[in-house]
């Protein structure tokens, strides 16, 4: 290679790392191979403009070894799972992966809180033919009903919308509701199927029914993931999901140091203030990019993986059409409230409970930290950690403006609840509360279209710019390195 080909990506998430680990390994190993070498880069810079690298990824270790997860605790082993497992097969992270298997009791007992009482959901073929307490029908009774819906051709709908009319506005009332609250915190009447639970969508799209879809699945697409043994151990025994034995974090935390020693340029506390496209003279478009020390940096390609609404605000006026559509992605603060008490507290083993919003309940869930992840405990004694949930698309209406908002009252508010649905009222021995602000952005219907515009608005005018994180293309921390391998192989296998 001639030149110096510069690869600039924004943001130290999970998101922008993957970006820079698969695009640092896929040239290397065009270099190995000869292929393609005018698409290399032979020089990555990673910007990001807070002093640590993770971004919603942040572990805490406690003095006595507890974990508080600040942020994302656990990932599914299947589907784009598998190439989670891969990575961190890769970083050599295996030793430290603590699944949760389909029969703990932390996978089979999911709860949630409505009129007063905590439901069990059901967890077995046979519990759908019993009458559930939440219920007024058999759910049985809504699946079978489902599979004679007829196939609605709208191009996308709300989720709540979608489960009311294929199935009951109980469901999505109180089951698709929760859910959607302990994946997006949420209102599921504003939030899109298609982009937000793609395979419900497809499911009616391909199959005309979910429930068939799901007694005959299509074969499993790997997507070119090669099994590594960690994907296998994960199928063998039955993974639900998994986390890290000393925390999340550590997931990043070994990709920053593995970039390091492959040379590429991790620059913490440094960030993007502006990006401008210009054209060479040779014709070619590169992006000036400036950051918070002062540098001015040409860049070939730049991978925005910081949010929406932050790129927005990096771009010039004379992109305004562009900068409209990324602003005007929302995105909810959700209060994050870690409580560690010294014994066993929980009379219940389980995930954890979610709370629908008709219960016009402060919070949104908890989860039994404890239960599905007891390695991630204080060791020399007995504990319990819990995370409670709260504020989400709610948090203005029961808390105000999330940038002012009392701590205390926070903390007050999640110990309070927990005693009236749990019964604790012993006092934790250590807590913390996080409000993370614009942090899961909410898929509104129509979402796949403004994502269109998106790209088709960097492709007419050829700008060196590609979009990922969690704004995009799934919230999930597996959607997250997915759709960054999956830009990676674009860029390197564009021309
Ligand atoms: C409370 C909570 C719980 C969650 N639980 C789960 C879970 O259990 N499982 C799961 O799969 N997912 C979960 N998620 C979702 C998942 O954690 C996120 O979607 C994912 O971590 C987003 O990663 P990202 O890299 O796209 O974005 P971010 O993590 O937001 O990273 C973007 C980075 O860019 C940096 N940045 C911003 N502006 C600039 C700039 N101008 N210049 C340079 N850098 C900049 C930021 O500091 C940040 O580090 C959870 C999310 C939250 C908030």
């Amino acid at each position: 290679m001639d030149k110096v080909r510069h690869l600039v990506v924004l943001g130290g998430g999970i998101s922008g790392l993957s970006a820079a680990y698969y695009l640092q390994r896929m040239s290397l190993n065009g270099l190995k191979h000869t292929i393609n070498l005018s698409n290399q880069y032979n020089k990555i810079t990673v910007l990001e403009s807070s002093p640590r690298i993770g971004g919603w990824i942040e572990s805490t270790t406690l003095n006595n070894g507890a974990i508080f997860e600040h942020g994302p605790r656990s990932l599914r082993p299947s589907g784009v799972g598998k190439n989670s497992l891969d990575l961190v097969n890769n970083l050599g992270l295996s030793d430290i992966v603590v699944p949760v298997l389909q029969s703990h009791p932390g996978v089979k007992n999911r709860f949630i809180y409505a009129n007063g009482q905590l439901h069990t959901l059901p967890s077995s073929l046979g519990a759908l033919f019993k009458k559930q307490t939440l219920f007024s029908q058999r759910l049985i009774t809504s699946l079978i009903k489902e599979i004679f819906k007829e196939k609605n051709c709208k191009q996308d709908e709300s989720i709540h919308s979608f489960v009311s009319r294929r199935f009951s506005t109980e469901i999505a009332d109180y089951l698709v509701d929760a859910f959607c609250i302990g994946i997006f915190a949420a209102d599921c009447r504003n939030l899109s199927v298609r982009s937000c639970l793609p395979l419900l969508f497809d499911a009616e799209q391909s199959r005309g029914s979910v429930v068939l879809a799901n007694l005959f699945p299509s074969a499993d697409i790997d997507e070119g993931i090669e099994k590594c043994h960690l994907i296998k151990r994960a199928q063998e025994e039955g993974w639900s999901n998994w986390t890290l034995r000393g925390g999340l974090q550590r997931l990043p935390d070994k990709m920053h140091q593995t970039l390091k020693n492959e040379g590429v340029n991790v620059t913490t506390s440094t960030a993007c203030t502006s990006i401008e496209f210009n054209q060479t003279n040779a014709g070619k478009m590169v992006a000036n990019i400036r950051t918070s020390s002062g540098a001015n940096i040409e860049a070939d390609h730049v991978i925005g993986a910081v949010s929406s609404q932050a790129l927005a605000a990096l771009l010039p006026e004379c992109h305004s059409t562009f900068t409209n559509v990324l602003s005007s992605l929302d995105a909810v603060d959700v209060a994050v409230v870690n409580l560690e008490y010294s014994g066993n507290v929980l009379d219940k083993q389980g995930f954890g409970y979610l709370i629908p919003s008709n219960q016009k309940c402060k919070l949104l869930g908890v989860v039994f930290d404890s239960c599905s992840f007891p390695d991630n405990d204080r060791q020399e004694s007995a504990s319990t950690r819990l995370t409670c949930m709260m504020g989400g698309s709610w948090f203005q209406e029961y808390f105000g403006d999330p940038h002012s908002v009392d701590h205390d009252h926070l903390l007050a508010v999640a110990k309070e609840t927990i005693r009236e649905h749990l019964g604790i009222v012993q006092e934790p021995e250590n807590t913390a509360v996080r409000v993370q602000h614009k942090c899961i952005t909410s898929y509104r219907p129509g979402h796949f279209k403004t994502l269109e515009n998106l790209e088709s608005y960097i492709e007419e005018r050829n700008l060196p710019l590609s979009l990922v994180g969690s704004s995009y293309y799934g919230v999930s921390v597996n959607d997250c390195i997915y759709n960054a391998r999956k830009t990676a192989e674009r860029i390197i296998n564009s021309i």
